[in-house]
């Protein structure tokens, strides 16, 4: 077995209701103030959770799908206002990478943009970050990862200070998401799972849970979607997510999300069905001995069933699966950003252009 350093500094709370224990994590993290970070779905709960909690000084509600740093900025202005010492972001990964950035840029007096454009570094003290994710999903709850867009630019950012100080998994919160979102982040979050293991940076510890996360989603994903109500599917898709996070927090993403940033940038596909749109050519791609393994520990037969079990899923939900369902494709600028995105390296199987072409043109 090759060594590995594996760390995992997140304190999580799991479980249906935690979120009512979010005095108790403000109390163990000595917060004295702080600010709320959302999106309109959950504007009127995060109400209800400031009258009741009055170390939240002030609510950004404003986050939308690909958030944009003006969003983060606004949030650390006010969190300096109000003097906060922590940020907490509730709701999917938008509003999460929102709260993580603001409170990394909040903790000084650097600019924000150079900071986002890794011209400055970040201010050395980031205020805390508490993670709660209402979608299962992105992990971001886990991972030190924060994706955020300056009008169309997006981007990827890895830096210790996007750290969440703690993660309240509580998969109540995630009731009320619709069945075509339910979708595209339960296959964000096999995604997660299968490129973390496949990754040539992949490791013992997160291949574990990649095994189960990857098991977990085909048993309940399904259902997530058909029954929204069905709470038993809902705590597993948390719990997925939540090991899909673990599972590519070290080894990082693939091909699928190195794919899935021009899918987004240049035909507006939301993360989730960007990177679920190459998973299943990427499982043909890269199947080997070891994918082999996992299938059979996730009790398939092997890699063409869960190359097969990706593609139903996405047609169940009408997810697109062809390049005509996007509009008019630039074929080449489309093999080209995807080539020579840094997360493309992390693919098992080399990528060049010609091969992404080959791949591209056979889902026409
Ligand atoms: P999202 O946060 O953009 O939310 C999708 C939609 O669902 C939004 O309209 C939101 O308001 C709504 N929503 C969320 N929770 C809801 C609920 N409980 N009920 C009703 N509506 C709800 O989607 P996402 O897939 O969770 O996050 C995607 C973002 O996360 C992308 O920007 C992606 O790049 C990023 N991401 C980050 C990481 C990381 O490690 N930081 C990992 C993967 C993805």
């Amino acid at each position: 077995m090759a060594d590995f350093i594996y760390s995992q500094p997140v304190k999580i709370w799991f479980g249906n209701g935690k979120l009512r224990k979010l005095s108790a994590v403000l109390d163990e993290l000595r917060v004295e103030k702080c600010v709320l970070v959302c999106g309109r779905h959950f504007q009127a709960k995060a109400e209800e959770l400031q009258a009741a909690e009055p170390r939240i000084c002030g609510i950004f509600s404003g986050v939308e799908q690909n958030p944009q740093l003006s969003g983060a900025i606004e949030t650390a202005a006010l969190a300096k206002r109000v003097q906060a010492d922590a940020v907490i972001g509730i709701g999917g990964g938008s509003s999460i990478d929102t709260a993580k950035f603001a409170a990394a840029i909040a903790g000084g007096d650097a600019d924000a943009l150079a900071c986002y454009h890794g011209e400055t570094p970040f201010p050395k003290t980031p205020l805390k970050i508490i993670a709660v994710p209402t979608t299962a999903g992105t992990g971001s709850e886990v991972t030190q990862v924060s994706v955020v867009s300056h009008f169309s630019e997006k981007r990827t950012i890895n830096n210790p200070v996007f750290m969440p100080s703690a993660a309240i998994v509580d998969p109540e919160l995630s009731a009320t998401v619709p069945p075509r979102t339910t979708m595209n982040t339960g296959l964000d979050s096999l995604a997660h799972a299968l490129e973390g293991y496949w990754s040539v940076n992949h490791q013992p510890i997160p291949d574990l849970m990649a095994v189960e996360a990857v098991k977990m989603v085909l048993q309940n994903l399904e259902t997530a979607w058909r029954e929204p109500d069905n709470m038993t599917a809902r705590e597993n898709m948390a719990y997925a997510s939540l090991l899909g996070g673990l599972s590519f927090a070290l080894p990082k993403t693939a091909a699928c999300h190195a794919c899935s940033y021009p899918l987004s940038e240049d035909y507006h596909l939301p993360h989730g069905e960007a990177c679920a749109f190459t998973l299943d050519s990427f499982v043909r791609i890269n199947a080997d001995e070891r994918l082999e393994a996992l299938c059979i520990a996730a009790g398939l037969h092997g890699t063409e069933e869960l190359a097969e079990k990706i593609r139903t899923l996405k047609e169940l939900a009408g997810l697109r699966t062809r390049l005509s369902q996007l509009g008019e494709v630039d074929m080449d600028k489309l093999c080209s950003d995807c080539a020579k995105h840094p997360l493309m390296n992390n693919n098992p199987v080399r990528m060049d252009e010609a091969k992404l072409h080959a791949m591209f043109e056979a889902l026409a």
